[in-house]
């Protein structure tokens, strides 16, 4: 297939989402070096932007060269040392991602699991902590498999109690919900580009806290991954400029851009434009039958999940998924992990959070399971 006989698709799955044309304007500029004082520019851009949306003042935050699990390596494997206890908190696919992560790295890895679709229960997770005693805690801000928003504030607290660091996995909450890693006490958190910034996949914006970074330093053993050593990463993106690896330029003025529009439309717009997509989008699938997995105090607006009515059986599913791609152009995501066949993940991430895009998608499955 010919790269310019591409179809227009209107991504409304877990990611990636569509892309908006300034961003794709960025991502067609000459290239220059990764040591031009131009690109160096801008990269200190990306890193102040990434700080504000964040909400930190952290220096080392910057956008990582691979995609959102490289963000979950990068905060894990620099922080923990062969035989060092890592307590998550697991209710999704994500979170047992992160447990697989640590346990490559070396990790003693203990878990609190939930149900599918439920939040992680605070007071298990404070249980775990005492009893554990865990150098890292990690979880999942927005988990993608599930649609649950985790409120982070009593997990936070409980970690402090112990000197724990906490990992936060950002990748579907930041730039569609608040994100405040200062004011909640997150020692290293990631995202990813290609979800509710609106950018191709390709980049993990990431987040260091000082502590975060003096433990990297002071290691009794190098970092297991060369390419996501901190220690390493810090001399370019600081005031050194030591070349580590060529930095992605073009993906770069991409992310430039995409966080250039948040910044114009507002935080507070956003996050409100998010929030009345999801309520339109439910109450619509509502009236075909399809009703929300999670419960509505701890629902993640930019990914919606949704059980499937009863008509439609999981053979079934896949197909309407594939027709509505197929015949209208939209992509949606089936269920991951133990809700495959159970549920749909309907994304209403970044530039696609409006009801324009909601609308689209009721017409054509109105049609369709007419
Ligand atoms: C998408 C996603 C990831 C992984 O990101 P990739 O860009 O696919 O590597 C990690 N965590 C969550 C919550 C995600 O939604």
């Amino acid at each position: 297939m010919l790269v310019k006989a591409l179809p227009r698709r209107l991504l409304l799955g877990p990611g990636p989402s569509n892309v908006h044309p300034r961003v794709l304007a960025a991502l067609a500029q000459p290239l220059v070096g990764h040591m031009d004082p131009v690109f160096l520019a801008i990269l200190d851009d990306v890193q102040a932007a990434l700080r504000r949306l964040f909400g930190t003042r952290n220096p080392l935050t910057l956008p990582l060269s691979a995609t959102g699990s490289a963000g979950m390596e990068a905060c894990l494997v620099n922080l923990v040392e062969a035989g060092d206890r890592v307590l998550v908190g697991v209710a999704g696919v994500f979170g047992e991602r992160m447990c697989e992560v640590a346990k490559r790295a070396g990790a003693e890895v203990h878990r609190v699991d939930t149900q599918p679709g439920c939040a992680l229960d605070p007071d298990a997770m404070r249980d775990a902590i005492q009893r554990v005693r865990p150098k890292v805690v990690s979880f999942v801000h927005a988990e993608t498999s599930t649609g649950v928003l985790q409120p982070v504030d009593e997990i936070v607290r409980a970690a402090r109690e112990v000197e724990a660091f906490v990992v936060l996995d950002c990748v579907t909450s930041l730039g569609g919900v608040p994100v405040e890693l200062d004011a909640w006490g997150i020692d290293a958190a990631y995202s990813g580009t290609q979800k509710c910034l609106s950018c191709p996949p390709g980049l993990s914006p990431a987040s260091f806290s000082e502590r975060a970074v003096a433990c990297a330093r002071e290691r009794k053993t190098p970092v297991q991954s060369w390419f996501l050593d901190i220690n390493l990463l810090s001399r370019y993106v600081g005031n050194e400029r030591v070349y580590h690896h060529t930095a992605p330029i073009s993906a770069i003025y991409g992310l430039a851009e995409g966080l250039r529009l948040i910044e114009a439309e507002g935080m507070e717009v956003r996050v409100q434009r998010h929030r009345v997509a999801a309520a339109a989008l439910i109450e619509g699938m509502a009236e075909l039958g399809f009703e929300p997995l999670v419960d509505a105090a701890v629902r993640l607006p930019s990914l919606t999940t949704l059980r499937l009515p009863a008509a439609v059986t999981r053979a079934d599913e896949a197909q309407l998924r594939a027709r509505l791609l197929e015949k209208y152009k939209i992509e949606v995501g089936g269920g991951l992990g133990p809700l495959a066949g159970q549920i749909w993940r309907i994304g209403l991430m970044g530039e696609n959070a409006r009801i324009t895009n909601v609308e689209a998608l009721l017409m054509a499955l109105r049609q369709l399971l007419a």
